[in-house]
């Protein structure tokens, strides 16, 4: 990520209860735990990345893998897309929810990047958020997981953790997502967004979060606690042989 917009970010972003040590500390056992996260929307190419996406919203990733699995099969290109054509695009995806909005979106967006973009997904920011159905979010993913950058996109998960721990709080997604660039240790940030979004889904859950098995539950400064857990329960390896908290070329913010 370029140097401004994390500086930007820094600048904008609130006071947080966490010292950058323990900030560290928490992306460190993230990592641990999740050493090569990737998304759990199924794809064959950045294409079918991007159209899977799009049928992210307000949807769970099983159920638009259901759908896209067919739909994959039969077109996995712009161009196969573009010819399939809006109506079997629509009854391909007819189990997800707002399906003809979402249908009318592939369809027009197969159409621009074949005819705009030599049939391929553009690794810019603004392009991407051009095409129908693409926000800040889709575009973040995408750079993010097809192309390796350094982004944050933040869904509802990331949106929650970063309030409900008060590590990244704000109002809004741009807030939340601002407050974690502010923070996250250099070195970390390329798979912050999957291990937040997997942390979230399966123990910082929304209606009952699992503390008692948390990894960061002594470091966690929520305000409501669900158990009395003072320290992780679980056993956490070392990243890395040796007493090494980040990653090698990581280095703290300020650092
Ligand atoms: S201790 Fe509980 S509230 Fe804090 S991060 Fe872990 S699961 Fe979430």
């Amino acid at each position: 990520m370029a140097k401004a917009v994390r500086a930007k970010a820094r600048a904008k972003a609130p006071k947080i209860p966490y010292t950058p040590d323990e900030v560290a500390e928490i992306f460190r056992r993230l990592a641990v735990q999740r050493p090569h996260p990737t998304s759990e929307l199924e794809h064959v190419n950045t294409f079918t990345l991007l159209v899977a996406v799009v049928l992210s919203a307000q949807m769970t990733d099983a159920g638009v893998n259901r759908a896209t699995r067919t739909l994959f099969a039969r077109a996995s290109t712009p161009d196969a897309m573009a010819a399939l054509g809006e109506d079997e695009v629509r009854e391909a995806i007819k189990s997800v929810g707002f399906f003809r909005t979402k249908a009318k979106n592939v369809q027009r967006l197969s159409e621009i990047l074949r005819d705009q973009h030599g049939g391929e997904v553009p690794r810019d920011r603004a392009s991407l958020e051009a095409l129908p159905g693409v926000g800040r979010k889709t575009a973040n993913v995408i750079l993010n997981t097809a192309f390796g950058e350094e982004t944050l996109a933040v869904d509802t998960h990331i949106l929650r953790i970063g309030n409900r721990i008060k590590i990244a709080p704000g109002k809004t997604p741009e807030a939340v997502e601002d407050g974690f660039l502010k923070i996250i240790p250099d070195g970390f940030l390329r798979h912050a967004h999957h291990w937040l979004i997997l942390h979230g889904r399966f123990v910082c859950k929304a209606r009952k979060p699992d503390c008692a098995v948390c990894i960061i539950a002594d470091l966690c400064r929520a305000d409501e606690r669900w158990c009395d857990t003072a320290a992780p329960l679980v056993a956490l390896p070392d990243a890395s042989p040796g007493p090494q908290p980040l990653p090698p070329g990581a280095k703290r913010p300020g650092g």
